[in-house]
C-alpha cells in the first residue's frame, strides 16, 4: 500500500502541474496516468497561450497562469518554445469588430492591454493578414508554446521534486473509507491518501458520477494541421472572432492551424476528419494569403471535455470531502492549466485558493440530471 498526501488521476498539464506545485510544497504525491503524461489534450493541442477572448470569470486565474508561463525555465527546466508573440483576433465584419471593442472595454482592468485595430492599422502592422479581415484586437503579451514539450516537462519536473509518477497506470477503482481514499490501478498498485484530485480530462465525469455528482460533459475533438516550413511571416498567433480557424507560425517556419471538429475513433483516440481539414485550408488562404500552395504535412486531433456553459469545473467536490475536481476546460486549458495546479495546491496546503474558484464549482450541475 502506497501512502501519500494526495493521489492525482490524470497526467495532463492540470494534474502534472498540481503534482509539481504540491511536491514543491513538501507534500507526498502520486500522479497516475493511464497512458503517458501529456499524451492527450495537453500534448497535442494547438499551443495557444492566450488570455484574450476568455470569459471574464476566467481572467484572474488566466492572469496567474500568464505569470507562471514566463517562469517555465526555472519551473520545469525548459522554455517550451514559449514566446509572447502577441495574439491577434481578427474580425471578418463590422459586427465582429464591435464585439471585439465590447470585449476590450469589459476586460479592461484585467491586464490584457488590448489594442483594437481598424482596417488601415491592421494592414500597416500585420500586412500578411488577408483583405477579408476588417479589423482586429491585439493582445501584445499573449503567445504560444509547444505543447509536446511543455506538458510532459511538468510531470518530469514533478518527479524531480519527489512526486511518484506512474505512467501506463490506469485507475480502475476508487473508494473512500470514511477517512481516506483507496485507489487501485490496472497494473496492481494500491494507494491511499486523504486527498484525491480528479484531473482526468475528458474522462473525469465517471469519477464525479461515482461520488454522486454527474456532469453533462461531452467530448470534443478540434482538428489540427501543420504545414511544411515556410519563410517566417506571422509575427503573432491568431484567431477569429465568432469562431473559425486559428494559426501560428513556429520559429522553424511551420504554420500550425486549427479549427472545426474532428471525430472520435474510440474512447481515447480522435482524428481530424476530411471535412474539417478542407475547411481549415479554405479559410487559411482567405485569412493568410501567403499560405496559398503551402503543403500540409500532418493532421491530428485530440479529446477534450466540454461542459454546456463552456466553463471548467475546478475545486471541491460538493459531496465528498477531500475530493478536488479540475476538468472540462473546453479547448482552452493549456494556458490556464498551470494556474489550476497551483490553485489546487493552495486548497490542500492553505485551505483555500488565492484566486476565487466560485464560478467553476461543480455544484452548479447538482440540480441537472445527466442523460
Ligand atoms: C486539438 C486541441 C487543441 C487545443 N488547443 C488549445 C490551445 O490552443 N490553447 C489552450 O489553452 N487549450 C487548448 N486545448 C485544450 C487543452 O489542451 C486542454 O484544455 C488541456 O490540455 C486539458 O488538460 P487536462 O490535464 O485537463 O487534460 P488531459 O491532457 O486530457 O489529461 C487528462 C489525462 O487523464 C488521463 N486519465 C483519464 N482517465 C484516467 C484513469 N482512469 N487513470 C489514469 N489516468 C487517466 C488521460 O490519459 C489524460 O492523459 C486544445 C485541445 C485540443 C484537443
Amino acid at each position: 500500500m502506497i501512502e501519500v498526501d494526495a493521489v492525482i488521476i490524470g497526467g495532463g498539464i492540470v494534474g502534472a502541474s498540481a503534482a509539481l506545485f504540491l511536491s514543491k510544497a513538501g507534500r507526498r504525491v502520486a500522479l497516475l496516468e493511464r497512458d503517458f503524461c501529456g499524451s492527450h489534450s495537453s500534448g497535442v493541442n494547438y499551443g495557444g497561450v492566450r488570455r484574450q477572448g476568455r470569459p471574464l470569470s476566467q481572467l484572474p486565474l488566466s492572469q496567474r497562469a500568464h505569470d507562471i508561463w514566463v517562469q517555465l525555465p526555472q519551473l520545469i527546466g525548459i522554455d517550451g518554445e514559449y514566446q509572447r508573440s502577441g495574439h491577434l483576433k481578427l474580425a471578418r465584419s463590422l459586427n465582429d469588430l464591435h464585439a471585439l471593442q465590447d470585449y476590450a472595454a469589459s476586460s479592461r482592468g484585467f491586464g490584457l492591454d488590448l489594442q483594437v485595430l481598424e482596417r488601415a492599422e491592421l494592414r500597416a502592422r500585420f500586412p500578411w493578414v488577408g483583405e477579408v479581415a476588417v479589423g482586429a484586437s491585439f493582445c501584445p503579451d499573449d503567445g504560444h508554446a509547444n505543447p509536446r514539450l511543455v506538458s510532459p516537462a511538468f510531470a518530469l519536473a514533478a518527479r524531480r521534486h519527489g512526486a511518484q509518477v506512474h505512467e501506463q497506470c490506469a485507475v480502475t477503482a476508487v473508494e473512500h473509507d470514511g477517512q481516506r481514499f483507496r485507489v487501485s490501478t490496472q497494473n496492481g498498485l494500491e494507494l491511499q491518501a486523504p486527498w484525491l484530485l480528479n484531473c482526468a480530462g475528458a474522462w473525469a465525469g465517471s469519477l464525479a458520477e461515482q461520488f454522486g455528482e454527474g456532469v453533462p460533459m461531452h467530448a470534443g475533438h478540434p482538428a489540427m494541421l501543420v504545414t511544411e516550413p515556410l519563410p517566417l511571416v506571422m509575427n503573432a498567433s491568431t484567431g477569429v472572432e465568432g469562431g473559425g480557424i486559428y494559426a501560428r507560425q513556429v520559429a522553424r517556419g511551420n504554420c500550425v492551424l486549427g479549427g472545426g471538429q474532428g471525430f472520435a475513433l474510440d474512447g481515447a483516440r480522435a482524428r481530424p476528419g476530411q471535412h474539417a481539414v478542407i475547411e481549415i485550408l479554405r479559410q487559411a488562404v482567405e485569412l493568410y494569403p501567403f499560405l496559398e500552395g503551402a503543403q500540409a504535412i500532418r493532421t491530428w486531433s485530440g479529446t477534450e471535455g466540454y461542459l454546456p456553459d463552456r466553463q471548467p469545473v475546478i475545486g471541491h467536490s460538493g459531496t465528498q470531502p477531500g475530493l478536488l475536481h479540475a476538468f472540462g476546460f473546453a479547448g482552452a486549458g493549456f494556458q490556464i492549466g498551470p494556474a489550476v495546479g497551483q490553485a489546487l495546491t493552495e486548497i490542500i496546503c492553505s485551505g483555500a485558493a488565492k484566486t476565487s474558484l466560485d464560478a467553476f464549482s461543480i455544484t452548479r450541475f447538482h440540480s441537472i440530471s445527466v442523460a
